[in-house]
């Protein structure tokens, strides 16, 4: 599964206060990574042919670390440092959600961090050539990202491109694509949030649908393949459906409408089950939350 990114971004005016909170966060967090030889990562045998693509660029410069569930590849050390801590708040975050009380994998999830920006683009070239203007792609078993000095802190496009890492790891199937967009999404404006104290609105003008953007959910629902051209309006109505229901129904409802939508069936027949409203009361309530007034 190779994802792009979404680069909807922070308004400016929002940027100066984040950027001081995050080298306070930095400062606060300035304790090196541990990094580890190669031969002594526990789980070098997880690491693909793609995995070994990236590593053979400039071999001698990138390092090793691991946390609890992933493995790091990187070559700057504070990089990396903001990777771990995101990594494994997000792995939390959606394990809470999810509310997995056994995670099933027992191996870890690689990310590789490129800095360079031609590097990440020779590695593209070789492995994901259709991917040309992402910062970022995931297998699902691993993820390679490229650090874009425009991020504020590591928040949002990590956020986001952890969760499709982690929703292959806890859900068996394959998620359609506006959950796994939407809860991606849903996930990087929480860790966008968490660089100013965990308030959304203050990252987050609320954007609503146009009603004229708006893609009726029977069409939406079973949308197969990214829309060609500007993708924001998509991500937009994705997350704000998964918001929607979460926010309204419970994170129960939203794990189950996960599992049972990954293993096959009808997408809206799994609606009317899960959330006991006819397709019309469930479409309504969703246009008065997500559509401007
Ligand atoms: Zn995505």
């Amino acid at each position: 599964m190779k994802i792009n990114v979404n680069r909807d971004l922070v308004p400016v005016f929002v940027l100066v206060p984040v950027f001081v909170l995050f080298i306070f966060s930095s400062l606060a967090y300035a304790k090196p990574i541990e990094t580890i030889e190669w031969e002594d990562l526990s789980d070098i045998r997880d690491v693909s042919e793609q995995g070994r693509t990236a590593l053979s660029f400039e071999p001698e410069n990138w390092k090793h670390a691991e946390t609890g569930h992933f493995v790091f590849h990187f070559t700057d050390p504070g990089t990396a440092e903001t990777f771990y801590r995101q990594a494994e708040e997000t792995y939390r975050w959606v394990q809470s959600i999810l509310d997995i009380r056994e995670d099933q994998w027992h191996n870890k999830a690689h990310i590789y961090v490129f800095e360079d920006a031609a590097t990440w683009k020779k590695f593209k070239r070789i492995e994901a050539p259709a991917l040309e203007t992402a910062d970022a792609y995931t297998t699902g078993k691993e993820l390679f990202i490229r650090r874009s000095p425009a991020w504020l802190g590591a928040g949002k496009v990590l956020g986001h491109e952890l969760t499709h890492v982690l929703l292959y790891r806890f859900v068996e199937g394959r998620v359609p694509l506006v959950l796994n967009e939407g809860f991606a999404e849903f996930i990087g404006y929480k860790a966008a949030a968490r660089a100013v104290d965990g308030n959304e609105y203050r990252v987050r003008i609320l954007r609503l649908l146009a009603p004229e953007a708006y893609v009726p959910l029977e069409k939406f629902l079973v949308t197969q393949s990214y829309p060609a051209g500007d993708k924001t309006l998509f991500y937009r109505q994705s997350e704000l459906f998964v918001r929607y229901l979460i926010l309204t129904y419970g994170k129960e409802k939203f794990h189950d409408l996960l599992t049972e939508t990954a293993r096959g069936g009808d997408f809206r027949n799994i609606l009317i089950k899960i959330y006991q409203l006819d397709f019309p009361s469930l479409e309504n309530g969703f246009k008065r939350f997500a559509l401007r007034k």
